[in-house]
């Protein structure tokens, strides 16, 4: 059987190295006789052919909807964070404070009603950067429904794009410091 780049293959020979009987690889390049895969120990090595057989989708898997794939085509894109950049936590957040300042979220994972000021530089950075143009994204480590929330509380729907949990890591030959320089913090005045 011959073989095409970037198609699935599954493993049907236990004594490889570096391969896993039954275990699915995607081809890397092809010749006639063998293909090469990007084996259990992440390298690019060669193998025969008759070693495999094909499979449409990796075992175990599946294909993505099509509705999951989003080009985003704005170069600018800015991310906010949410805690204490976009809202302030703070002590009294627990107690229902009327100074005229305080938004009330309900946190959707907890149930819990907390009164949060505003960080009110941010907020105007946002929407700011919105009307010029910039593609925006809110983010939070505390999940993206608190971060939903928070928008949705300081009425900011109109202005952000995206809503997402802050990511849990990145794969990249380059440490994000290296071309993620650019981070703005605003101090206000209490
Ligand atoms: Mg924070």
């Amino acid at each position: 059987m011959s073989f095409k780049r970037d198609q699935w293959v599954t493993c049907q020979d236990d004594l490889l190295a570096d391969l896993t009987f039954g275990k699915s690889y995607v081809v890397v390049d092809a010749r006639e006789d063998s293909i090469q895969v990007l084996n259990d120990t992440y390298e690019h090595v060669w193998y025969y052919n008759s070693r495999f057989t094909n499979v449409t989708t990796p075992s175990g898997e599946s294909v993505p909807a099509a509705q999951d794939f989003q080009v985003i085509e704005n170069e600018q894109v800015y991310c906010f964070d949410v805690d204490d950049t976009l809202v302030y936590r703070d002590d009294l957040e627990l107690t229902a404070v009327d100074d005229g300042e305080r938004l009330a979220v309900r946190d959707p994972y907890s149930g819990v009603t907390v009164f949060l000021r505003p960080h009110k530089r941010h907020v105007n950075l946002l929407a700011q950067m919105h009307g010029r143009g910039r593609f925006i994204i809110v983010w939070s480590q505390s999940g993206v429904l608190w971060a939903k929330a928070v928008v949705e509380a300081l009425a900011l729907e109109a202005y952000v794009h995206m809503v997402v949990t802050k990511p849990h890591g990145i794969v990249d030959d380059l440490p994000p410091q290296v071309w993620l320089s650019n981070r703005i913090y605003i101090e206000e005045g209490k």
